[in-house]
């Protein structure tokens, strides 16, 4: 079972602050990581993937039109799952990733996810994908099947060359059309995307409600998750 949280990929980070598109988008950035967070699908459990946070977002900052591999993003900073409040101080820039390398540079208050290769590949499918929601949710995940999503190839891992070859795989058979694909050999990993964040975690709503609305159990759970607060202040 692969280690949550992992930095597969050669990271140049160079410390320093958000740049201002970045410091513009930082306060959705934000809002909508506390409420994906409330979801349950970016936290942090002892009893899930030997205790590692988990979970990441993202977002596209101009010029959009950039190359693929320059397609830069804001994305929540390595470990930061398990924080109930993050801060722009958690955040960071990837510049630029190299697929073919496995290498990512990144600037900013915070190191990049771990998972920040897996949203470079996403981005260069589209310059109209601007956002990227990435969650470990064990109830969609399990009903990934009966959900008919788009899944990655069972021996490939998260934030590997391998996976981005994947993901366009996925996104040429339809993945495009819906926003969606499940991470076959990341357990409980989902990976949404849209033209905004809003519309990349409402199609994570979707799925929730359908998979909850297609479990066998009687009773219907909230998840765990304490609600998260956005901490703008610092
Ligand atoms: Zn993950």
């Amino acid at each position: 079972m692969p280690t949550e949280g992992v930095t597969k990929f050669a990271a140049a980070h160079r410390p320093g602050p958000l740049v201002p598109f970045a410091q513009e988008c930082a306060a959705e950035l934000l809002a909508w990581r506390a409420v994906v967070a409330a979801l349950g699908g970016i936290g942090q459990d002892p009893a899930r993937y030997d205790g590692a946070g988990f979970g990441n977002v993202s977002v596209r900052i101009p010029p959009h039109g950039a190359p693929r591999g320059a397609r830069r993003f804001v994305i929540t900073g390595t470990q930061t799952g398990g924080a109930r409040c993050l801060s722009r101080d958690d955040l960071c820039v990837v510049e630029r990733y190299r697929i073919k390398d496995n290498a990512v540079d990144s600037v900013g208050p915070a190191a990049p996810s771990s998972e920040s290769m897996t949203h470079g590949a996403v981005y260069d499918l589209s310059p109209a994908i601007r956002a990227v929601v990435h969650i470990h949710c064990p109830l969609v995940f399990e009903a990934r099947q009966a959900l008919r999503l788009p899944c990655t190839q069972a021996d490939v891992d998260y934030g590997t060359p391998a996976m981005a070859g994947e993901v366009s795989r996925l996104f040429r058979a339809g993945a495009d059309q819906r926003q969606v694909f499940a991470m076959t050999a990341h357990r409980d990993g989902i990976v949404s995307f849209g033209r905004t964040l809003e519309e990349a975690t409402q199609v994570l709503v979707s799925l929730l409600a359908r998979a909850h609305a297609m479990s066998d159990s009687d009773m219907v759970c909230a998840p765990r998750a304490a609600l998260p607060l956005v901490d703008l202040r610092h």
